[in-house]
């Protein structure tokens, strides 16, 4: 402490560049506090501490397997942001001078690289603004920062007398609930399950907070009821939709997007309050959709798409700016490819005429390599064992494909499986459905040369946001990724494609995704960090999101396998 203190004072006034000396580890009271990485300027981004308690007096059973330290985790990340907000006074002159902040989280849980628990410690990393008048050093407020507001935020969440024992067991309890539920489906014969009472709408189009008034509870049509023993939480019952085709049917604002998007979402698990707790579905599971203007490398959308004008092929499909049906297509190749059960497609975002085509058009257009989703659907289930969930307000055709009819009314799901197959007899299709096939598509092999990160003198893999890559001079825009959920995996992904694009081979899509994804299995996940000691702030993506991320690199070189 007292060295931290004598540092400071030699240091006051002087340009900001001697903050530098702060580098080191210093023993505080209760806690080991190490500045790893100084800025350099007021306005550069934050320096990079960690806080380690000396000792972890926590009860073990919230930490005791992999899923409870996550979610224990996931539950001190969140209680040091807030106690950071509580304690941080903030704005203390030029840049970002005065703040203390630790990374965000979004409503899934999720491994992360901002809590690290272990037997005999509680590790905490932090970004740090260095606080400056100008561009000199204010030792007094940065005094005040690091001896003062940062160990009460540590004693507040990290330490025992500070951490609710009895919201921190229910946290881990819920979660370890959601991932036995979901672990569960695959033997249930289950594809996705909304437990009874859960809250699916969200605050707004921008936020995915839980819609805080007139929320109408979920409620489980008898039909589709299930019941399920879970570890802590005694039996739950809910809605479970089983493999095979599912339509969920319904008026225009009855809830049927809000619904898919829960299920969407349900590949993680949420952070107790969303209302979502227990809605799960596999987590392979994918949000396909139109993606109009995304560039494709090499895919193999032959099963979908037969060759185009001009004689071009479909097995090795490359273009800057696919249209709205063949994207969806590359989408559901790309999908497969990187291995799911199940798809969730939504007619608000899918391609009119990559869903279906209908009798007048199947007569007048003969030129059309376009086999609609709709001749797809059941041989994706009978031939792949892939099931889907397609929401549709419209296209009445879909309930010739069907196994089974959730019909949205007031936001109430109801089973509307036997009415639909009395309309289909009272209204059949006069002209047959085609016939389309399922293959799983040619793997491909993609060119790490063609991914160039040199910009300016420095090679960069990085992300921006929540929806942007930045790799050298390219930007990769992942704002249609629809399960990607926070930034910290964003910036895992790009450091998995800018580890890859270093080296001069040629790998599988799947070889580069699940060698990454097993390498943090057995290292963690802070073996991608940048910086020594503070890793920078990561989530883990899922597979899928990393295969959509390489597959959105514009000037990516794939070729699929012979
Ligand atoms: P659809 O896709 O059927 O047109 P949406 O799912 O987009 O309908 O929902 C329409 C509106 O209703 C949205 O603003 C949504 O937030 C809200 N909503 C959805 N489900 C519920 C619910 N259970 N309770 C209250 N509002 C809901
Ligand atoms: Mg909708």
């Amino acid at each position: 402490m007292q060295r931290l203190q004598s540092t400071l004072d030699r240091i006051d006034r002087k340009g900001y560049g001697a903050y530098k000396d702060l580098q080191g580890s210093y023993d505080l009271e209760g806690f080991t506090l190490f500045v790893d990485r100084v800025q350099r300027d007021p306005f550069a981004p934050p320096s990079l501490v960690r806080v380690r308690t000396k000792e972890n007096r926590l009860d073990p059973s919230l930490f005791g397997n992999p899923v409870r330290r996550v979610a224990f985790e996931d539950f001190l990340t969140r209680s040091v942001e807030r106690a950071l907000r509580r304690a941080v006074k903030g704005n203390r002159g030029s840049g970002g001078s005065g703040r203390i902040e630790i990374q965000r989280a979004s409503q899934a849980v999720l491994p992360r690289t901002s809590v690290v628990v272990e037997p005999e410690s509680v590790e905490a990393r932090m970004a740090v603004g260095l606080p400056a008048r100008g561009r000199t050093i204010d030792a007094r407020a940065a005094r005040t920062m690091l001896l003062e507001e940062l160990p009460r935020a540590v004693r507040e969440a990290l330490m025992l007398a500070g951490v609710d024992a009895e919201l921190a067991r229910t946290y881990v309890e819920v979660v370890e609930d959601a991932d036995h539920l979901r672990n569960r489906l695959p033997d249930l014969g289950l594809v996705a399950f909304v437990a009874d009472g859960a809250m699916l709408p969200r605050e707004s189009g921008a936020s995915d907070r839980p819609l805080r008034d007139g929320t109408v509870p979920f409620r489980s049509p008898e039909e589709f009821r299930v019941a399920v023993e879970l570890p802590n939480g005694g039996s739950v019952s809910g809605m479970g939709i089983p493999e095979g085709v599912t339509l969920v049917a319904g008026g225009g604002f009855h809830g049927k997007s809000t619904l898919l998007s829960a299920l969407a979402w349900g590949v993680y698990d949420h952070v107790p309050g969303d209302g979502r707790e227990l809605v799960v579905s596999r987590a392979d599971a994918v949000k396909i959709r139109a993606e109009d203007g995304r560039s494709v490398a090499g895919v193999d959308i032959s099963g979908m798409i037969g060759d185009l004008p001009g004689g071009r092929a479909t097995e090795d499909f490359s273009t800057p700016n696919a249209s709205g049906s063949t994207s969806q297509a590359a989408n559901i190749a790309e999908a497969l490819e990187i291995g799911t059960s199940l798809l969730l497609v939504d007619e608000d975002t899918s391609a009119t005429n990559f869903m279906i085509r209908d009798e007048r058009m199947r007569e007048l257009v003969r030129k059309e390599p376009i086999s609609p989703f709709i001749d797809l659907v059941r041989p994706l289930y009978e031939t792949l064992g892939v099931s889907t969930v397609v929401v549709v307000g419209g296209v009445g055709d879909y309930l010739d494909v069907a196994d089974h009819v959730i019909l949205m009314e007031d936001y109430e799901p109801g089973d509307a499986t036997d009415r639909a197959k009395e309309v289909r007899e009272r209204f059949p299709v006069r002209a047959p459905l085609g016939t389309g096939e399922a293959r799983t598509p040619k793997g491909r092999r993609v060119r790490a040369a063609s991914i160039d990160l040199r910009r300016g003198k420095r090679e960069t893999a990085r992300g921006k946001g929540s929806s942007t890559i930045e790799l050298g001079r390219e930007r990769v825009d992942l704002s249609y990724l629809e399960q990607l959920a926070e930034a910290g995996q964003t910036e895992a992904i790009a450091r998995i494609i800018g580890e890859f694009a270093t080296g001069d081979t040629s790998r599988g899509v799947g070889e580069i995704v699940y060698g990454a994804l097993d390498a943090i299995k057995s290292d963690g996940l802070d073996s991608l960090g940048n910086f020594r000691g503070h890793p920078g702030e990561l989530s883990l993506p899922r597979p899928q999101e990393v295969a959509a991320a390489i597959n959105r690199i514009r000037s990516l070189e794939a070729t699929t396998e012979k």
